[in-house]
């Protein structure tokens, strides 16, 4: 049941709304009428891009097909020049050597791009970890469609789903605006139509390379974008495509960013439109779009019990619970910005063709709404506070006592009401307020707190999925406690 199928785009810590798949497009100064107020200074296109049912899908009048000119490369120092796209495997594939037991994904890729992938010492350098057997399973949902289950009951950071995608392809995709004087006679939708055209012709090429069963994966995933002018393998990219961002990625030798980093002003928070706008064209670029039997299979929940790392080490995407799940549960991911007002997220959602039942939707009060807009502003004011605070009682030398009676009640309830609007997950202000309190309780000399125990284990399941170890921690036999009492080292230096 294709229709209310899922999808989803999430990267490493910056989640790329499907509204946002916009192109970068090349004017050469002139931009044509159609276009006007429609591109940003940075080439990108800030309008939406059509989805539903669009009256006219075939190309303008005129239009002058674009002449893609391709030649098979041997090695990257073949390769005039780094901007140009690549059609490549991840891992490469050899004439006289066996495929790779994890299954290949097939790339449209700037040269840059991959030379920074390739250049990087954990690049491929561990096979996809394995989840425990029978955890998940992919079958119809109430909800409409197909969605993942819990086989059995799985605990907090767990790996639910660990696969190397099918297709990675540009989310911002280059649109060189050609032809005569009649381009200025274009509609915006023209425009679309054109780029949609030529991105399908481009998508076919690596979709091509893939193996029979992996086209057939490929095909049977949902397509919201039946009747908007997307092609076929377009219209599966949009409607199941997660983003990850490579220049995030592949920092510091693909460790991805630093813990101060990742709390930092984007850390684990979803980009606005304005934070999207003002991204440098080379940023842009750098953000692909991945799609993946099992995990594009996921549907969208605004209080999701399931988190997204990719891993350059292995080249999969890696789905951990963010809390205990019980055995025949949904599992869901979240596609859009959770921290915006029910009313809103709908139109987030729109191109996915599903209304949203969760029940941060259907419970959805003006006080609920208020506080998961606010909650972002709400952490850094208590940031703030505490910094301001926990200097003047240092100066005092009066035990901490401000930060004890102002900050720490506030933020031990602030936690409770993330906590029951389904916000407890480590990200955004959830993934803040614990490393405050966790620097608090530390300071405060609270260690044996109770609080402090399940503020350890988040710390430590989170650490070690950014690390990419915790499937494998996990699959050994593990528990959490025992990654939680070996990660507390980790945890104690974020
Ligand atoms: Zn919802």
């Amino acid at each position: 049941m294709a229709k209310k199928k899922t999808k989803t785009k999430q990267s490493f810590n910056v989640q790329v709304p499907e509204s946002h798949f916009w192109p970068a497009v090349e004017h050469g100064g002139i931009i044509p009428r159609g276009l006007e107020g429609a591109i940003g200074p940075n080439g990108i296109l800030l309008r939406k891009l059509p989805s539903g049912k669009l009256a006219n899908t075939s190309l303008p009048e005129r239009y002058e097909k674009a002449n893609l000119q391709y030649k098979e490369i041997l090695s990257a120092s073949d390769e005039p020049s780094p901007d140009r796209q690549r059609i490549t495997s991840i891992p490469p594939k050899y004439f006289d050597r066996p495929d790779d037991p994890d299954r290949h994904t097939e790339c449209l890729i700037t040269g840059a791009a991959k030379n920074r992938l390739f250049s990087c010492p954990l690049f491929l350098k561990e096979p996809v970890p394995r989840p425990k057997p029978n955890t998940i399973s992919i079958k119809e949902s109430p909800t409409g469609g197909i969605g993942v289950f819990a086989e059995r009951d799985i605990k907090y950071g767990e790996l639910l789903i660990a696969e190397r995608p099918l297709l990675m392809t540009g989310a911002f995709t280059k649109y060189k605006i050609r032809g005569g004087d009649w381009v200025h006679d274009y509609t915006y939708e023209d425009h679309v139509k054109i780029m949609w055209f030529e991105q399908e012709q481009q998508l076919e090429l690596a979709f091509n390379r893939m193996d029979d069963d992996r086209k057939e994966a490929y095909m049977a995933l949902a397509n919201s974008h039946k009747e908007d002018g997307s092609g076929p393998l377009l219209g599966v990219q949009r409607t199941n495509g997660f983003g990850i961002d490579l220049n995030e990625l592949t920092k510091n030798g693909g460790r991805g960013p630093s813990s101060e980093e990742l709390i930092g002003e984007f850390g684990g928070m979803n980009l606005s439109e304005e934070q999207q706008a003002n991204l440098k064209p080379q940023e842009t670029l750098d953000i692909y779009s991945l799609v993946a039997k099992d995990a594009s299979r996921m549907n969208h929940s605004c209080s999701p019990n399931a988190v997204l790392e990719f891993s350059l080490a292995s080249f999969s995407l890696q789905f951990h619970a963010n809390r205990d799940i019980k055995a025949g549960e949904e599992i869901f991911y979240s596609y859009t910005d959770i921290y915006v007002p029910a009313a809103e997220r709908p139109k987030e959602l729109e191109p996915y063709d599903f209304t949203c039942a969760c029940t941060a939707c259907s419970l959805a009060t003006p006080e609920s709404d208020k506080f998961r807009q606010t909650s972002a502003r709400h952490m850094k004011i208590l940031e703030t506070l505490y910094q301001a605070l926990k200097a003047r009682d240092i100066e005092a030398d009066n035990g901490m006592q401000m930060v004890r009676n102002n900050i720490l009640p506030n933020l031990l309830e602030f936690r409770r009401k993330l906590r029951e609007e389904g916000l407890g997950i480590m990200s955004g202000p959830y993934l803040s307020s614990t490393i405050m309190l966790h620097d608090l309780y530390t300071n405060l000399g609270m260690v044996d707190e109770p609080e402090m125990k399940s503020v350890l284990s988040d710390l430590s399941v989170w650490t070690m999925m950014k690390a990419g170890l915790l499937g494998r921690f996990l699959s050994q036999g593990n528990e959490i406690e025992s990654a939680a009492a070996i990660a507390q080292d980790a945890a104690t230096k974020i």
